[in-house]
């Protein structure tokens, strides 16, 4: 039987925390191995739940699931030096790994995946123990870091067993299975010993085409995931102990037909989550019946796009959400029963066309809705109209220059970027108090 290895890096960066993360694309990958007859090895070095190779059947978590990850001070990389924060290694400890590798009989082929364009340390780090520990196997690198960043990725992995993989065609090459539409495979679930929180999709891609996103360019065209597919996933989650469910959609409410469909299982099975939404819906599709739907059916966080205030750079972008798209939006959820302090705001911070004091206009804007606010931190995604224009303007080589975190300072400066931080957590007591 042929063997593959999956690894989830560890995370770098100046802050990272677990907002319902996981490698989704990771675990439809390894579907795809399984159905093919393959035996996979599976280690996600941000599962903060298994007991295995972490003190995290400990972990401490919020009421839905998210918690801070193990984390050590490691050296800044120098392209990101300016910024007056310590930068950090996230997740479990690199002896674990070695510790779980001896249980894994050589692999045929190892799959690294890079979520983040500037997460790219961590696949040095699981790239260089791999090479050594399993100098036979090839050693494939995935994820958006080689997709926007193919040149990067090209002259920092020159090695002969270390293959770039954009599209999929070098995994088809090596491995002989057919990677197509993958998106629709059920998530390898089972892959993890317990969960306390899974993610799902029930679409792929976004119909708006924001001039900022990088949705079209890494998932293509907008479509809708199989309900069956959707439904086995979340049976797979709850069986391994998942409470809280994450919709990592782009468009999640365009889909609703999909949503009532997977809701009427889950009662019919008698599964429950809370659910949220953190990669935020669109304003104007909560209606009231919307609200009244999503309370009634288990959603607990609400997290809305608020953007920018400014018409102009709105109509820029992409033009989307309005002022009174907002209002009216808070208002259908809090009539449904939604607690203020469970909605929160998006709001756009860095764009390459805001001004500071716009940032600091918006904030105020979505305050006055009386729900929590979340700076929305720009980060120049390759291959956009405005990250390569924001690449250019303040002359980005480093993929790892494009850290939100280190962007936003490099636009507007550490004091300001710190002194709006400060703001919107002070907004955000005063409302939770
Ligand atoms: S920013 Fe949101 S709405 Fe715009 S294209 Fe991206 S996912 Fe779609």
């Amino acid at each position: 039987m042929k063997r593959a290895l999956l690894v989830n890096p560890p995370v770098y960066d100046f802050a990272a925390y677990d907002f319902w993360m996981k490698p989704y694309g990771l675990l439809k990958l390894a579907r795809r191995f399984l159905s093919s007859g393959w035996k996979v090895y599976f280690f996600d070095f941000t599962d903060r739940f298994n007991p295995r190779f972490t003190d995290t059947g400990t972990a401490r978590s919020d009421r839905w699931g998210r918690g801070h990850y193990e984390k050590k001070i490691v050296t800044k990389p120098a392209p990101v030096g300016y910024v007056p924060r310590f930068f950090k290694r996230y997740g479990i400890d690199e002896r674990m790994f070695l510790k779980y590798l001896q249980h894994v009989d050589t692999p045929d082929v190892i799959l690294i995946s890079v979520t983040m364009t500037y997460w790219y340390p961590g696949a040095d780090e699981v790239t260089g123990c791999l090479k050594y520990h399993f100098p036979g196997s090839d050693i494939i690198i995935g994820g958006s870091y080689v997709k926007l960043f193919g040149e990067h990725a090209h002259s920092r992995y020159n090695d002969e067993r270390v293959y770039l993989d954009e599209n999929f065609e070098v995994l088809e090459a090596i491995t002989g299975i057919d990677f197509t539409d993958v998106d629709l495979e059920v998530a390898a679930w089972e892959l993890y010993d317990t969960l306390r929180y899974g993610v799902v999709r029930t679409t792929v891609g976004c119909p708006f085409s924001c001039t900022y996103c990088a949705s079209a360019k890494l998932h293509g065209a907008f479509r809708k995931i199989p309900v069956d597919v959707v439904a086995e996933e979340l049976r797979l989650i709850y069986s391994k102990g998942g409470r809280d469910l994450a919709f990592y959609d782009d468009a999640l409410m365009f889909n609703m037909e999909g949503l009532k469909e997977i809701m009427e299982i889950l009662k019919k099975h008698r599964i429950g989550f809370n659910f949220h939404t953190p990669n935020a819906i669109h304003a104007s599709t909560v209606t009231d019946d919307v609200a009244v739907f999503l309370r009634k059916n288990g959603f607990r966080t609400i997290f809305v796009g608020f953007e920018f205030g400014r018409e102009e750079v709105l109509q820029k972008t992409g033009g989307k959400v309005r002022l009174q798209d907002t209002t009216r939006c808070v208002e259908n959820l809090l009539r449904a029963g939604f607690n203020p302090n469970d909605i929160v705001f998006y709001v756009m911070f860095g764009h390459p066309d805001q001004e500071f004091c716009e940032a600091e206009e918006d904030v105020n804007a979505a305050s006055k809705s009386g729900v929590r606010i979340m700076l929305s931190e720009f980060s120049p995604v390759k291959g956009t109209p405005d990250g390569d224009r924001a690449i250019e303007e303040y002359r980005i080589e480093d993929p790892i220059e494009t850290n939100k975190t280190a962007f936003s300072i490099k636009k507007f400066g550490f004091e300001k970027v710190n002194a709006l931080k400060n703001k919107v957590k002070e907004l955000n007591k005063r409302l939770a108090a």
